[in-house]
C-alpha cells in the first residue's frame, strides 16, 4: 500500500471540493443523498461537508441496519427472552426501542439477552448449554447476510434458531425517489453494500429514474469524489452508473456471498422502522429452512408495533427529511448515554454520529 494513497491526501481534497465548486456554479442547487452509517460517519467526522459550497447538499438516508428495525420485530425478540429463549444479539440492539421496551430493559428484568460479535459465537455458546433454546437476532443489510446464510447451511447445534430481520438497500433507495419534496439529484451507493451484491442492482437508477448514481468508499477523498463524478454527471447532463470503489467494488460483487444468500433466503416484502412495508426489501428462510425460522419455531405473535415514539423524529432523519439537529431532543432529553429514539441508539445512527461529532467540537 502507498504511504499516501490519494484517497487520504489532503492537497487531492482541496482539489477535488474546488473542482465540485467550479461544477456547482454551473449546476445550482444539488441535492445528494447517501445511504450509509459510515457515509455518514466519514462526512461528519471529517467536516466534508463545510468544504462543500452552499448549493451542494448531503443528505443522510436509511443507511443504519440498526436504526431501521421495525418495533415489531424488537417486539418479536422480547417476546422470545420472555419465553426463557437465550437471545443473542450484536450490542448496538441492545437499546433499539421495542414499542413499550428494549432487549436491554428485557435483560435488566431477568431474560437471557446476551450480546456476541459475531453468529459463531451464539453457536458456540448454544453448543456448550445444549440444554438451552438459543436464538440469534440476525440484523443487518447485504453486508451481514451471507454471515448468517452460511451459518445456517451448515450444522448447527438442534436447539439454535434465527430472528431474521436483514434488509437490502436497493429497494429503500428506490423509496426515496417517491417522497415528496425530497427531490434527490443523484445517489452515492454504499461501498460495503456494494462489495456483496455488486453493480447490478443499481442499474435502475439511472436507467428507470434517470438518476445519476456513484458507488463510493469510505475514506474522505472517497466521498469526496463521488460527489464530484455526481456533479460531473448533472452539468453533463447524464445518468450513469459510476464506481468509484473499484480498488473494493467488482461489478459482479461477491459471487459466492451471492450464492450462499441465495440458497438460504427468500426476498420478501419488509417492514422499515417509520417507513413500512417496502416489497422486494427483505430476506426471509426458504421453506426447506423453516425449521430454522424461531419466528415459525415458537409461534411469536406480536401486534403492528410502535416506530414513532413520541416527540422523536427518526423516522424523518431516516429518509433524510430533517437534520438530527432539526428535532426538538437532540442532545436536550435524547443523548448517546440515554438514547430515545433508535437512530441515537447505533454508532452508525444518524443522530449518533451528529452527537458525536458535537460533543468532540465542543471540546
Ligand atoms: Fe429520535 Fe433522538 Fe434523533 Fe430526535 S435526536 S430523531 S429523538 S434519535
Amino acid at each position: 500500500m502507498e504511504e499516501n494513497p490519494w484517497f487520504r491526501d489532503a492537497q487531492f481534497a482541496k482539489q477535488i471540493a474546488q473542482k465540485i465548486k467550479e461544477l456547482a456554479t454551473e449546476n445550482g442547487d444539488v441535492k445528494i443523498c447517501h445511504v450509509c452509517g459510515t457515509h455518514e460517519w466519514t462526512i461528519t467526522h471529517y467536516g466534508l461537508r463545510s468544504l462543500l459550497p452552499p448549493e451542494v447538499e448531503v443528505i443522510a438516508g436509511p443507511g443504519c441496519p440498526v436504526c431501521i428495525i421495525p418495533a415489531s420485530e424488537i417486539d418479536e425478540a422480547i417476546q422470545l427472552a420472555q419465553k426463557g429463549i437465550t437471545i443473542t444479539c450484536f450490542g448496538d440492539v441492545l437499546r433499539v426501542p421495542g414499542s413499550e421496551s428494549s432487549l436491554l430493559e428485557a435483560k435488566a428484568d431477568g431474560a437471557d439477552v446476551r450480546v456476541v460479535y459475531a453468529v459463531s459465537d451464539a453457536i458456540e455458546m448454544a453448543k456448550m448449554e445444549m440444554e438451552k433454546q438459543f436464538v440469534f437476532f440476525a440484523v443487518g443489510f447485504e453486508t451481514t447476510a451471507p454471515s448468517t446464510a452460511v451459518e445456517a447451511l451448515g450444522k448447527l447445534p438442534e436447539k439454535f434458531s434465527f430472528l431474521v430481520s436483514h434488509r437490502l438497500i436497493p429497494p429503500a433507495m428506490e423509496l426515496l425517489l417517491g417522497v415528496d419534496d425530497l427531490q434527490i439529484d443523484g445517489f452515492i451507493a454504499p461501498g460495503h453494500v456494494s462489495t456483496i451484491i455488486g453493480l447490478k442492482p443499481y442499474e435502475v437508477f439511472p436507467k428507470v429514474y434517470r438518476m445519476p448514481t456513484v458507488v463510493g468508499g469510505f475514506e474522505p477523498n472517497d466521498v469526496l469524489m463521488s460527489i464530484y463524478m455526481l456533479m460531473r454527471q448533472i452539468s453533463q447532463g447524464k445518468a450513469r452508473l459510476e464506481n468509484e470503489y473499484p480498488r473494493v467494488v467488482k461489478s459482479e460483487g461477491n459471487p459466492k456471498a451471492l450464492e450462499l444468500m441465495n440458497r438460504a433466503f427468500k426476498v420478501s416484502p419488509g417492514s422499515w422502522r417509520g417507513i413500512g412495508k417496502l416489497e422486494n426489501s427483505a430476506l426471509l428462510f426458504r421453506d426447506e429452512f423453516v425449521g430454522l425460522d424461531a419466528r415459525v419455531k415458537f409461534d411469536v405473535q406480536v401486534s403492528e408495533g410502535k416506530d414513532v415514539l413520541k416527540g422523536c423524529q427518526c423516522h424523518r432523519v431516516i429518509i433524510g427529511k430533517i437534520k438530527p439537529n432539526q428535532c426538538s431532543m437532540f442532545l436536550k432529553t435524547c443523548t448517546p448515554a440515554k438514547p430515545v429514539g433508535a437512530c441515537m441508539v447505533s454508532s452508525e445512527g444518524t443522530c449518533r454520529v451528529w452527537a458525536k461529532a458535537t460533543n468532540q467540537n465542543e471540546k
